[in-house]
């Protein structure tokens, strides 16, 4: 008779019983179906594969990208009790792990799809008993995933050739787009789907243009207790916050790759054991680590996509109480991504593209976050979560399409290639030497904002380069985009989200 998989839960895992959708998974896999998992981090993938790889008579192959995250795994399995080995370049035992494998005395076997798509490893299969085929960070197979990895293609023939073995793919970030490639990638029928709840209700979303980082992130710091993330883009920027913030008198770390291994640990590990440490990191930091408990992810800078600053965000409280993310983000970040993305191998520009506006929809919305978020990985939720920086505050949103065309025109008139700054001294009129020499005092655009629409000009210079309207030159100089000529000839219009009165919602934060 059948061994009971809850029975096998308590006894091998020690869990009472299972978390959300992972007896769906469980089942499936049992039933020897294949089956596609969408479960954010921290829901408990390893076990969708590790359970049935103990039950299951045989070998649970399992492909996995990072050598490091291998390791991590391996070690996890064996503190319970599971038969498990790794199969990469660094193991130096692979003689002695290809025999366990034939002699059937290991419940998973972790490989790289770079080794598990050779002839050599099918081999080897071949003259074992594979029980299962689990692929992690499933995302990479697809060219909308934001990771794609060409060796993922290439599992597509080791699986069909074994035909009677189920496959179990599983990734914390998919976009239907994405998820739709992986279940064609590997071929798993539509029903074989499973997707858990992404919902981190204690987490509190907040988004801000930026205007004085330090300060900004200074002041979020101060209204926070407890554990912080900062994630800073480069590792200059990792420093100099971490100086910066210890004005707040928090133990503050900095942890990059390019500091020492060993002092990068050692931050870390103080990290982990801190109640009130702020560590400035890049976003290499927290892959793999467990701690419940952080209260805050601020970045410094836009993510590289939604799934990225899901990921990023959700290392905030995984302990359930609450916890805030806050976003601080600025024209040049949307710039230098649309630089990046002409940069890429054409055929993924489209997806690089559709990624990045994804993004600037959640930061331009004057709705709720959490539904953008939500709506992102195919949740439904109600229009308004009462829990982001919207829900709480609501901004105003107006018509800015007349100052946006007067910017437009402005760029257009000097030339296209002067910067922000320049751009608004022509438009308010404030004469400078250069105004003067460039001649551009006689312009029809000269000072033609006054009053009150002059502080529209620094949001709306933003939501044109968001939008792709408007981009910036290597040397900061702004010229068209493809999104210029509707918004220029009225057809397109721009509205615009203000925040609450800045003062206001200063305090209230820092009262919070
Ligand atoms: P993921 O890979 O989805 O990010 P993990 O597999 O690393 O998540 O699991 C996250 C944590 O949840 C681990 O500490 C794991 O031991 C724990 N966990 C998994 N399943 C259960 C369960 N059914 N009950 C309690 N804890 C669980
Ligand atoms: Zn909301």
């Amino acid at each position: 008779m059948a061994a009971d998989p809850v029975s096998v839960l308590q006894r091998i895992f020690g869990f009472p019983d299972f978390r959300g959708v992972q007896r769906d998974v469980v089942s499936r896999v049992l039933a020897g179906e294949n089956t596609l998992a969408v479960m954010p981090t921290g829901a408990g993938k390893s076990l969708c594969y590790q359970l049935p790889a103990v039950m299951l008579e045989g070998t649970c192959v399992v492909v996995s990208p990072l050598i490091a995250l291998m390791h991590d795994q391996l070690r996890a399995a064996e503190a319970v009790g599971i038969r498990a080995a790794t199969l990469t370049s660094v193991d130096e035992n692979r003689a002695e792990t290809r025999g366990r494998f034939l002699d059937g005395a290991l419940d998973l076997l972790y490989v790289a799809p770079e080794r598990a798509s050779t002839a050599d490893f099918r081999d080897l299969l071949d003259r074992g008993k594979v029980a299962l085929f689990a692929i992690d960070e499933a995302h990479c197979v697809s060219e909308w995933g934001h990771d794609f990895r060409p060796d993922y293609r290439l599992l597509r023939p080791l699986l069909d050739s074994f035909a009677g073995v189920p496959r179990l793919a599983l990734t914390a970030t998919a976009d239907a787009h994405t998820r739709a490639d992986i279940l064609e990638q590997l071929g798993i029928p539509h029903e074989g789907m499973i997707v858990a709840g992404f919902d981190r209700p204690n987490i509190r979303y907040a988004i801000t243009p930026r205007d004085g980082t330090t300060r900004q992130i200074v002041d979020l710091v101060r209204a926070t207790p407890g554990p912080g993330i900062v994630y800073a883009q480069t590792r200059a920027g990792t420093e100099r916050l971490a100086e910066a913030l210890a004005v707040t008198g928090r133990p503050v770390r900095a942890y990059h790759a390019g500091l020492d291994p060993a002092v990068r640990a050692a931050n870390q590990a103080a990290f982990v054991a801190s109640e009130d440490m702020v560590i400035c990191a890049t976003v290499a930091f927290g892959m793999g680590i467990d701690k419940p408990d952080v209260r805050f992810v601020a970045h410094a800078g836009l993510p590289k996509s939604i799934e990225a600053y899901y990921q990023e965000t959700g290392r905030a409280g995984r302990d359930g109480d609450p916890a805030v993310a806050h976003l601080f983000w600025g024209a040049e970040d949307f710039a230098r991504a649309r630089q990046r993305i002409g940069e890429v191998e054409a055929h993924r520009q489209p997806g690089e593209r559709a990624r990045l506006n994804a993004l600037g929809a959640l930061v331009e919305t004057a709705g709720c976050r959490r539904r953008i978020l939500l709506a992102h990985f195919g949740e439904e939720a109600p229009a308004a979560c009462g829990n982001c920086d919207n829900c709480l505050a609501p901004p105003k949103a107006i018509d800015a399409t007349e100052t946006a065309r007067k910017y437009l025109s402005a760029v257009f008139r000097t030339g296209q290639m002067f910067g922000s700054t320049y751009v608004e001294q022509v438009l308010t009129g404030k004469s400078t030497e250069r105004s003067l020499v460039n001649g551009h005092e006689s312009l029809s655009v000269w000072g033609i904002v006054d009053g009150e629409e002059t502080i529209l000009l620094k949001p709306v210079g933003r939501a044109l380069q968001l939008r792709d309207a408007l981009r910036a030159n290597p040397h900061g100089g702004l010229e068209f985009g493809p999104a210029a000529r509707a918004i220029l000839k009225g057809e397109e219009p721009v509205a615009l989200v203000l925040p609450p009165k800045r003062e206001r919602r200063r305090k209230g934060e820092a009262a919070a």
